[in-house]
């Protein structure tokens, strides 16, 4: 079996600590990468301390993942030694369905790259906070060349979560887009937004990032803590992103939709959050949710960032302060997205 390097939580309140573990033997459709970045995700903090209560330890976060191959199995057709490739948020789905190109992450039988079950049923998956993996091809995604892998990183999950429901519900020209929450994931639905050209407005607590979100592409940018900017925009939006995990008032931003405006919840609050009959109805409004993506429109959007050269605001950080920048993540204290560097592995 061949031996990893990484970081990893052992319980719901210790910090990650070096670990070193077996990954399974590569088969004949496998890859193996030697990862080179992987970017830290909300999600990783909330299931590194069993805030969604499905942990399992010891675990290796990170589903944003970004290497070089190292070695093919004799079945391998898709990739070779030496391709720049990423691997998201599953390294497999069922089996037994049809592979369903734009729905796959909706099946039952998705195998998360970490804190799930592999697809042999027992071998717990462990993710990309170490130094390699092995993933089966059809789950390895290709960066394009003019990507550098440390800002490729997040985009297999903070860049698919905002451009699958972006595509699904048809952002482009004369469609009002608004993303609530200008962290990882929220920059780059502003990026991603404008790159397919709505015309996006960012709802942000305050106004401290507002020229970074200009910058990113937005038309305008409100703070939500003004209760004015709800008067403004009543009954303006087509579409609104939610990338908040905290308990916010719903009501209050379904309001500002169009009559068949769309909000989609991509954060996950701890606790249900109260909606009114009349914030649907009154304007034929719909509350969605939205999971990242499948491999197929990964794969896309990996093309379309590379068409229009779209990366994340990234800042890297050794593997040792993975604790500290966890902390920093909660405060919202990151422009926009941490990204280890494996490299530093060494160091310890
Ligand atoms: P993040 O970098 O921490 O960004 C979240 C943003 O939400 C913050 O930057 C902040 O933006 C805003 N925010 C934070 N606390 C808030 C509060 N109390 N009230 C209002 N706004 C608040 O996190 P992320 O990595 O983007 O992930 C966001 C959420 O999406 C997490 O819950 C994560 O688990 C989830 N997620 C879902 C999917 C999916 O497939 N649906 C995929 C990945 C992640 P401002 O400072 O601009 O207000
Ligand atoms: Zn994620």
């Amino acid at each position: 079996m061949p031996i990893a390097k990484g970081y990893a939580a052992t319980d719901a309140s210790k910090p990650l600590v070096p670990f070193t573990f077996e990954r399974r033997e590569p088969n004949d459709d496998d890859v193996v990468i030697d990862i080179k970045f992987s970017g830290i995700c909300h999600s990783d903090i909330h299931q590194a301390r069993n805030e969604w209560g499905n942990s399992t330890y010891p675990m290796v976060p990170g589903h944003e993942i970004a290497g070089i191959v190292t070695a093919v199995g004799g079945k391998v057709s898709k990739y070779k030694v030496g391709d720049r490739v990423g691997v998201g948020c599953f390294v497999n789905s069922c089996l037994h369905c049809e592979r369903d190109l734009y729905r796959e992450q909706y099946l039952p039988g998705l195998v998360g790259t970490y804190n799930s079950v592999d697809a042999d049923g027992v071998t717990p998956t462990q993710g990309g906070y170490a130094d390699s993996i092995v993933v089966q091809e059809d789950y390895v995604l290709r960066i394009p060349d003019n990507l550098p892998l440390d800002k490729a990183a997040p985009l297999l999950c903070a860049g698919i979560t905002l451009y699958s429901p972006l595509s699904h519900w048809k952002a482009g020209p004369g469609k009002k887009v608004a993303v609530i929450g200008m962290g990882g994931l929220g920059h780059m639905g502003v990026k991603i937004g404008a790159a397919m050209g709505a015309d996006v407005t960012v709802l942000s607590q305050s106004l401290s990032k507002k020229d970074d979100g200009l910058a990113f592409g937005a038309k305008a940018y409100y703070a939500t803590s003004d209760a004015e900017t709800f008067k403004t925009l009543a009954g303006s939006l087509d579409l609104i992103l939610c990338t908040v995990s905290a308990e916010i008032d719903w009501n209050a931003y379904l309001s500002l939709l169009k009559v068949d405006g769309t909000m989609v919840l991509l954060g996950v609050p701890e606790n249900p959050v109260p909606v009114h009959a009349f914030s649907l109805i009154g304007g034929r409004r719909s509350l969605a949710g939205s999971m990242i993506g499948s491999i197929q429109e990964t794969q896309e959007m990996l093309d379309f960032c590379g068409k229009h050269n779209i990366t994340p605001e990234i800042e890297i950080i050794d593997i040792q302060d993975v604790n500290e920048a966890y902390e920093r993540v909660i405060k919202s204290d990151v422009r926009y997205r941490f990204v280890i560097d494996i490299a530093s592995l060494a160091k310890d």
